[in-house]
């Protein structure tokens, strides 16, 4: 048997990030840039007022106040969008709207809750000091200024700032294309009623979704019957995504083929027996420069061998740090027993008790109880050598979905 740190690692070693891309500004969410990003121009291009009110000159102002107001005549309207026609010159104002050019001869702006019109004479009850309410071009970036670094991962803020520097594209590393095979000659499709001996495929959605938490796209190749012939054909017309994930048929038994046609057509091939449970058999290999996961059958292993092993490996490719589900310390609010001499990982559902967190594992750890992780959030990690846990014992919980807050993979998905 082999370590989850081991096969990871080899895992990771044959994943490449995929080359840089130019993509549409709108479709960069979670990705990573690929370029160094300037802006055009200045941001914002030129001085304007921060808020509605009265553009003077802050000297006109001086000792104003409610009971002694400054008098000023109005000299004209400057809505946003609108180049001032006159210079404000002593004894003058322009009423000005947020985001409106400063005029000429003004320096700064006197809010319109501290001001007053009587038909052509601003009243103005306060002073405004030279400066204020007034943006400066350039204040939040300046002509050629650096706005995003290279390696940065985008997020909304960042997707604006791309349209501010004046950018419809930019060069990112693309979102992989993941290929998703069922194997079984026992699935069926699942709108088909499942008819005598067979299942439905429910591995293909899980696995549909999980790879778009990683900010990756899917692609469901469907399912392939247990026959040798026909896995290779479906292996082979898969070439050309960027990762093929199948699942089933990776066990040691009579029917398990993926192992077989994997060894024959891939390379750097691998079939494990990995020190964890579930998730004991995985096959990894390339085909050509692709990836190909062999993952296991039932519908919680393939989920967990995914968190395991695919996730990091989807990051890497799409030039993130490698990183598994974060993981947590909770209080273990029941009882594990664990005498398989793996790593167990116990499905469980994490609460917030009073700034203290506890694990309760959910009902049915049977690694083909699907239910099982409809009901849990995150899964125990138990050490292969604890045989037993007692209630209230410390635990690490790789958590799976956002607890109260808390951080977990999916938290902060990408699109
Ligand atoms: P295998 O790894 O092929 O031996 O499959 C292990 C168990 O998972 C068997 O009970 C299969 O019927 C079941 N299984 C395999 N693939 C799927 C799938 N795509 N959807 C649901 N169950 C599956
Ligand atoms: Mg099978």
């Amino acid at each position: 048997m082999i370590l989850i740190g081991r096969a990871r690692r080899y895992i990771l070693n044959h994943i490449t990030p995929l080359p840089a891309a130019t993509v549409p500004a709108g479709e960069t969410l979670g990705l990573v840039l690929a370029e160094d990003v300037r802006a055009d121009g200045d941001v914002p291009p030129f001085r304007n007022s921060a808020m509605d009110g009265y553009a003077v000159r802050s000297a006109d102002t001086r000792g104003a106040s409610r009971a002694r107001p400054a008098l000023l005549r109005l000299a004209e309207v400057v809505p946003a969008g609108k180049t001032p026609s006159r210079t404000v010159r002593p004894g003058t104002a322009a009423k000005i709207m947020t985001g409106a050019v400063l005029p000429r001869g003004a320096d700064a702006v006197l809010i319109v809750e501290r001001a007053a019109e009587r038909g052509r004479t601003v009243l103005c009850f306060a002073e405004a000091r030279r400066g204020e309410n007034v943006r400066r071009a350039g204040e939040d970036i300046p002509r050629g200024g650096l706005v995003l670094r290279r390696g940065a991962v985008v997020r909304p803020q960042e997707m604006g700032m791309i349209a501010a520097a004046g950018r419809t594209a930019v060069r990112a590393v693309p979102r992989p294309r993941v290929a998703i095979l069922a194997t079984g000659s026992e699935l069926v499709r699942p709108g088909r009623a499942p008819g005598p001996g067979r299942i439905r495929n429910c591995n293909n959605l899980s696995l549909a979704g999980l790879v778009r938490t990683c900010g990756a796209d899917p692609v469901d190749l469907g399912i392939v019957p247990d026959d040798p012939a026909l896995v290779r054909r479906a292996l082979l017309a898969a070439r050309g995504f960027d990762m093929l994930l199948l699942s089933g048929g990776v066990s040691v038994g009579e029917y398990d083929v993926v192992r077989r046609v994997l060894s024959r057509v891939g390379t750097a091939a691998r079939v494990w027996q990995v020190r964890v449970k579930p998730g004991k058999p995985l096959a990894f290999g390339l085909l050509g420069r692709m990836p190909v996961f062999g993952l296991p059958g039932n519908p919680v292993s393939v989920m967990v061998s995914f968190e395991l092993f695919v996730r990091p490996a989807l990051l890497a490719m799409a030039g993130r740090r490698p990183r598994a589900a974060p993981v947590v310390g909770a209080a273990l609010d029941g009882r594990i027993e664990n005498d398989s001499g793996r790593v167990f990982l116990v499905r469980a559902r994490v609460t917030r008790a009073g700034g203290r967190l506890a694990a309760r594992p959910v009902r049915g750890q049977g690694s083909g109880i699907l239910m099982s992780m409809v009901r849990a959030n995150g899964l125990i990690v138990v050490p292969a050598r604890a045989r037993r846990v007692r209630r209230g014992a410390a635990v690490r919980v790789m958590l799976f979905d956002p607890v109260d807050g808390l951080p977990s993979a999916r938290g902060g998905r990408p699109a």
